[in-house]
């Protein structure tokens, strides 16, 4: 029988337990500023928001409690992607997206020093990201990637042959890599959870288990009461749907992690990877890893994309056959680690709009901001969201003017909803079967050419 601890919300939790739940809201409130969601996205802007006026009452109101979402589950890879970027270079010209590129490199800093200042062990490790290919048409991916993040600006990103690859990590059948210092590994609950706090500290109300049914102009409506506040922020990103009116604003797509049991260190010999880069490769469904800091394989994909009616959560449960094919990518990159117990499966979902593209929002008619639709890439781009929505707030108020972060072309971007049922489903379904399909097909049959259907398949679902 399987040892496997299937769900309990992630392995982060597992191994640095639940947090003591915070009060409710007691009834109806006001404040300056509401932010829905206690998230990454929620807790950051809090944070900045507070420090930049500490004057401000705010509160958040989180349905569960502060990372039960993305936060508290992702895969620790704090790193500069930014989702969105290519379609907002084609819409506001290179430079405007240079500009948010430059501002996500920054970002991943600007996590690491805060958390430090803030006292947050997170068990932050910088050693950049690596992302590897192990098939001809993944090396061409790479070169093409690595070329245009060199076109982006990123003067100290490093391509690797094979060789150079095995002396970082050895991948089984890596013919190269790429790697940037821009990214860093973390625990994400000891983040979130130290953020949670730090904003506490400062002043900032939260109300947990409080559970927001609708947002409406200056008002955060929940079965305990209203909070009124002429902000309302909402930072909801994978769970947004559950909002009234917001059933097709952004896909809660799902992402799967496993966790090994702690490596022997016969076993960390075999594999490498001392400088504990963040890892992930180049195949169309994409994996990432990390090396955690109690020396153990955390490692994530794409296992069921997405429920039917955008539906979420089951604290992480996750399906078996999910379970295995991430075993199966664990043994594909490291083949001695056959056999090796999986100690936790888990899943989240992360918040995908129409068009594949991060954005910040505040509608100065209504008060009502938003950020999110980050696609995965979030650990380090709610928090330059965060920090945006703080500026934006200002601004609105009149306590600030426009700022560099007011100006970047991912600021009040508007994109259409989804389709309704079934089409939704049925086009996240076919775009992931046939990335899955090519990505076989890439291993069976080594050519450098992606196979056409990839290609069609990320240009109907809006992805590129
Ligand atoms: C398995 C997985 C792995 C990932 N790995 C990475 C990675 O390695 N690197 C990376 O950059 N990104 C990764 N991501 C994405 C990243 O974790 C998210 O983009 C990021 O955490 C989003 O933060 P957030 O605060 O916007 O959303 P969340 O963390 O989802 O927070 C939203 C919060 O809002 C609360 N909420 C929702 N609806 C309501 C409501 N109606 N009322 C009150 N509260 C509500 C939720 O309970 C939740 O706590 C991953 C995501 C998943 C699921």
């Amino acid at each position: 029988m399987s040892s496997t601890i299937n769900g309990g919300i992630s392995y982060w939790y597992a191994d640095h337990g639940t947090p003591a739940p915070r009060e409710p809201l007691p009834g109806d409130e006001s404040a300056d500023v509401c932010i829905v969601g206690g998230g990454y996205t929620g807790l950051w802007t809090a944070y900045y928001l507070k420090k930049a006026a500490p004057f401000l009452r705010i509160t958040v109101l989180e349905q569960k409690f502060c990372g039960y979402g993305a936060s508290g589950r992702n895969g620790g890879w704090l790193y500069n992607g930014v989702a969105g970027r290519d379609r907002y270079a084609r819409l506001h010209g290179k430079e405007a997206a240079t500009r948010l590129q430059e501002a996500m490199n920054d970002t991943v800093t600007e996590v690491i020093e805060t958390a430090k200042a803030e006292g947050i062990d997170a068990d932050i490790h910088h050693g950049g990201v690596l992302e590897v290919a192990y098939t001809p048409a993944q090396l061409a991916r790479l070169k093409e990637f690595h070329a245009t993040e060199l076109a982006y600006g990123e003067k100290d990103r490093t391509l690797h042959g094979a060789r150079e690859t095995a002396d970082r990590i050895r991948v089984a059948g890596a013919v190269g890599s790429t790697w940037t210092p821009h990214g860093a590994r973390l625990h994400p609950v000891k983040l979130v959870k130290g953020l949670a706090s730090a904003v506490e500290a400062l002043g900032v109300t939260i109300h947990e288990s409080t559970p927001v049914t609708e947002i409406k102009p200056k008002h955060a409506i929940t079965p305990y009461g209203t909070v009124r506040a002429p902000y309302v922020l909402r930072c909801t990103e994978g769970f947004t749907a559950s909002l009234k009116g917001q059933r097709r604003t952004w896909l809660p797509m799902n992402s799967s992690m496993i966790a090994t049991k702690p490596l022997s260190a016969a076993q960390w010999e075999s594999i490498g990877w001392e400088g504990r880069e963040t890892l992930g490769d180049m195949a169309h469904a994409y994996m990432y890893a990390q090396r955690t800091a109690d020396g153990r394989i955390a490692l994530g994909g794409r296992g069921v994309p997405y429920r039917y009616g955008s539906k979420t959560d089951n604290n992480g449960r996750t399906q078996p056959a999910t379970i295995e094919a991430l075993r199966e990518i664990l043994t594909r990159f490291f083949p001695q680690l056959a056999g090796v117990e999986v100690a936790h499966a888990w899943s989240g979902v992360l918040g995908v709009p129409r068009d594949w593209c991060a954005t910040v929002t505040l509608d100065r008619a209504t008060g009502l901001g938003w950020a999110g639709g980050y696609v995965g890439s979030g650990v380090a781009t709610a928090n330059l969201a965060a920090r945006t929505l703080r500026d934006l707030v200002q601004q609105d108020s009149g306590q600030a003017g426009p700022t560099d972060l007011t100006t970047l072309p991912w600021v009040n971007h508007k994109v259409r909803k989804w389709e309704p049922e079934p089409l939704r489903w049925l086009g996240v379904h076919s775009m992931y079967a046939t990335y899955r399909h090519a990505d076989h097909k890439e291993l069976t049959t080594p050519t450098p050419h992606s196979p056409h259907l990839a290609r069609l398949a990320n240009r109907l679902s809006g992805r590129h």
